[in-house]
């Protein structure tokens, strides 16, 4: 059942995303668990609290290229100049349209950074990227399935949505948080930690500025119940908020048409619209920066990249069931 293939191994010894999850045809899951194994008990890292960002949302919408940079701010911590120079192609999670096959899981960053958080403790970072096709019932479930696991293991959980927060999104997320919740021990806590809703290509900065504060706003106005709604629309969005700690939102401009439309483009800063990356500046260590990493915790208790290892053996061992 296990991939023993020479998956994990990395012939030059540099670091690349790893599919630890994928979720195959006939909608069985696999979990390559040397991989993950060699990952979260590397010596250096095993015993630390682990923070678990992922980024989750349907294909095509630019998780893998804002991943990148995000693996650019987590190589260059130190740096002002942490998004690189004008020149240089992006490289890191595959992301360039067509050069990926459609894959429904999970991939994690081989490397698991070491962090110095402000408070003199030393943590864990580990970057994921959760991947789903939304478009038939079956992939649907599978989608669920895989967004729920990657919820229930990860401290953030960016949801990466194009250009507005539509009643879908939100419905599709009250369907994949109630099958993370299902399948976890009930407590009076609630059952997961921060989730963010990325909007990409905002196109209403007039109503609602881009970044944080714009998209706090705005979410609260989506999220926003009130009695004369319809009892479905209130359900969804009592289920949201009784699911996360932290919700928040940032809107983020359009990155330009040399991004969304030239096959050629290789990620290059100077293509890139300078609004864009000016959001960037502010996105990255919103989410990254030492001082705003939290620890995972499930009830209660902060989580080892050991501790980790085993959750995502014993939740995946459910929906195998
Ligand atoms: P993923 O499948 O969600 O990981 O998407 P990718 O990161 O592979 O990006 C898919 C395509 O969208 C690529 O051609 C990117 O250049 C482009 N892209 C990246 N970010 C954005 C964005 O914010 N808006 C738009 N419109 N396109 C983007
Ligand atoms: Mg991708």
């Amino acid at each position: 059942m296990y991939d023993w293939s020479s998956e994990e191994e990395e012939p030059d010894g540099r670091a690349r995303p790893i599919q630890v999850l994928i979720v195959k045809d006939d909608h069985s899951f696999e979990l390559d668990e040397a991989a993950l194994t060699r990952i979260l008990l590397a010596e250096e890292v095993r015993d630390r609290e682990v923070v678990a960002i992922s980024v989750a949302g349907a294909f095509r919408k630019g998780k893998s290229f804002l991943m990148d940079f995000m693996l650019r701010y987590m190589y260059n911590l130190a740096s002002d100049n942490w998004l690189g120079d004008a020149e240089e192609p992006l490289t890191g999670f595959s992301w360039r349209g067509g050069s990926e096959r459609e894959t429904t899981g999970i991939q994690i960053w081989s490397e698991v950074f070491l962090v110095d958080k402000p408070d003199g403790s030393k943590v864990a970072v580990l970057l994921m990227d959760t991947q789903g096709t939304f478009d038939s019932q079956s992939t649907l479930r599978d989608s669920a399935t895989v967004f729920a696991l990657s919820t229930m293991i990860s401290s953030m959980q960016v949801y990466n949505i194009s250009q507005n927060v539509q009643e879908d999104d939100l419905q599709h997320l009250q369907l994949f948080t109630e099958y993370g919740r299902l399948a976890m021990e009930e407590t009076f806590l609630k059952p997961f930690q921060s989730m963010i809703f990325l909007v990409r290509d905002w196109s209403f900065p007039y109503e609602f500025s881009y970044g944080q504060d714009g998209g706090m706003k705005f979410l609260e106005k989506r999220l926003k119940i009130s009695e004369n709604q319809h009892e479905e629309l209130q359900n969804v969005r009592k289920h949201i908020h009784s699911c996360f700690t932290n919700i928040s939102c940032f809107l983020m401009p359009h990155p330009g048409l040399k991004v969304a439309t030239n096959p050629h483009f290789d990620g290059r800063l100077r293509e890139i619209d300078p609004e864009f990356i000016d959001h960037l500046r502010v996105l990255v260590p919103w989410l990254l920066s030492p001082c705003n990493l939290d620890v995972k915790e499930i009830n209660g208790s902060n989580i080892t990249c050991r501790g980790l290892l085993e959750y995502f053996k014993a939740y995946i061992k459910i929906y195998q069931g």
